[in-house]
């Protein structure tokens, strides 16, 4: 026999109940495991692999007759001996409580000492039985299980509403921005323009008060900054409602990236990190909408910027994908043919972790904590309003393209780095 004491799982979502038990067994020389609902319940008996088992069966979410049914069909736990607690104490609980699998039965207010004796004994192998023969387990049975079907139907309607009630949520998220971002361009259109006269004033008679120089250069900045703001939330919305209109023409692909580079670097210069650029020339045009793909290499070559450490490199590549070529790629790209232009943007920086890697293409989706955020398109780990994956996912996907990323996981101090690979159809596969 071991000679550890026998642990005691106990399932119980009342605290004061708990504390009783708890004390009670402890106090008996037994190990006490508590879980609050069912769920922890299955996941702490799998952990820890308790001799026995106390089962409320008045618990929220799944109760105890199915928490019961369920650790008893796993392998691991099939002999572990369950005991149900309830205070419910109707007709035909014992035998329910039987029937889900149960090895027995102690109907509450706890009494101390009875308490004490039954573990005893069901930890010695006590197991009762249902009286009546085949016939009458059978219809038991029976009622068991349309007991359990008619409660996954339960779940089934009330995440059913759930789901309705989200879906409606995002709708209304979804169109407060929508609005929020049209209210915002109206007044910003107006201090814009007249931000735009002050700086013209170059009449010899109406010229601007040195004074006023640096505030208006400030006001500038940030009426930019805001205006870029707001044209990420039109974007997004032009995006989600299908409205994003694409202007086509046949691009130089190495311009749209030049234009980003130049916007760029010099900040990435500031914080040391080197911009490598593989040779672009060779490259065929693409029809494609040049200022979309300029923001989609910009807002793929700031994020580079912004989780890379200082003193790090960036690699930017691009080739001709022909359509076996796509194999190579075991991500929703593996049964498209046709060519595209890939360009990808490789960086050494804090990487992404494998989970997080579909979902940062989500609206407002930040991995790092939200207080963290920054206005900044190159500050080390500044975060921003967490549109610029989904927005240039949206125009890659616009033109009939690819969008997605790859790292070993994210790490601030191993840097594994994260590539991010963009594809545009050429003119001879869009439809
Ligand atoms: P944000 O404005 O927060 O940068 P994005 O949509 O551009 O929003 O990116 C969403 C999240 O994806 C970021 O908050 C960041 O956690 C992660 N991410 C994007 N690019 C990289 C990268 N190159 N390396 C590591 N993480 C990245």
């Amino acid at each position: 026999m071991s000679q550890e004491p026998p642990k005691i799982l106990y399932v119980e979502d009342n605290v004061v109940n708990r504390l009783l038990v708890r004390r009670v067994l402890t106090h008996a020389g037994y190990t006490v495991l508590e879980a609050g609902d069912g769920l922890s319940g299955i996941e702490i008996a799998q952990r820890e692999k308790p001799d026995l088992i106390l089962m409320d069966i008045m618990i929220p979410g799944m109760d105890g007759y199915q928490v019961t049914t369920k650790l008893k069909s796993l392998p691991e736990l099939t002999n572990t001996p369950i005991v149900a607690l309830t205070a419910k104490a109707m007709e035909g609980d014992r035998e329910r409580a039987l029937i889900a699998g149960c090895d027995g039965y102690i109907p509450k207010p706890i009494d101390v000492d009875g308490l004490l004796l039954r573990v005893t004994e069901f930890l010695g192998g006590r197991q009762e039985e249902i009286e009546g023969g085949v016939e009458e387990r059978l219809i038991l049975q029976q009622a068991y299980s349309q007991e359990l079907v008619s409660h996954l139907e339960e779940k089934v309607r009330e995440l059913q509403k759930a789901n309705a009630e989200l879906r409606r949520t995002d709708e209304l998220k979804s169109r407060f921005i929508s609005i929020a971002a049209h209210e915002l361009k109206t007044p910003l259109t107006v201090i814009q323009g007249y931000l735009t006269m002050l700086e013209d004033t170059e009449e010899p008679n109406a010229k601007l008060a040195p004074s006023l120089r640096a505030p208006i250069e400030g006001m500038s900045k940030g009426v930019e900054r805001f205006n870029a703001i707001v044209e990420e939330m039109l974007d997004i919305t032009r995006i989600e409602g299908g409205t994003l209109e694409l202007h086509r023409d046949l691009v130089v692909v190495k311009d749209a990236m030049m234009a980003a580079v130049r916007k760029l670097e010099p900040a990435a210069r500031k914080r040391g990190l080197a911009i490598n650029l593989s040779p672009m020339d060779g490259l065929p045009l693409l029809r494609a909408d040049a200022r979309r793909l300029q923001q989609v290499c910009f807002n793929l070559l700031s994020n580079a910027i912004k989780y890379t450490p200082d003193g790090g490199q960036i690699n930017i590549s691009t080739r001709v994908l022909e359509g076996g070529d796509m194999a190579y790629y075991s991500k929703e790209t593996n049964d498209i043919s046709g060519r595209f232009i890939e360009i990808v943007f490789e960086d050494t920086g804090i990487g992404i972790d494998l989970e997080e890697q579909e979902r940062i293409f989500g609206r407002f989706y930040e991995v790092r904590d939200p207080d963290l955020h920054s206005t900044s398109k190159t500050r080390f780990l500044g975060g921003g309003l967490g549109l610029g994956l989904a927005i240039a996912r949206g125009v890659a996907e616009a033109h009939g393209g690819f969008l997605w990323a790859e790292s070993a996981g994210c790490d601030e101090k191993r840097c594994p780095g994260s590539r991010f690979h963009v594809l545009f159809p050429l003119e001879d596969s869009q439809s």
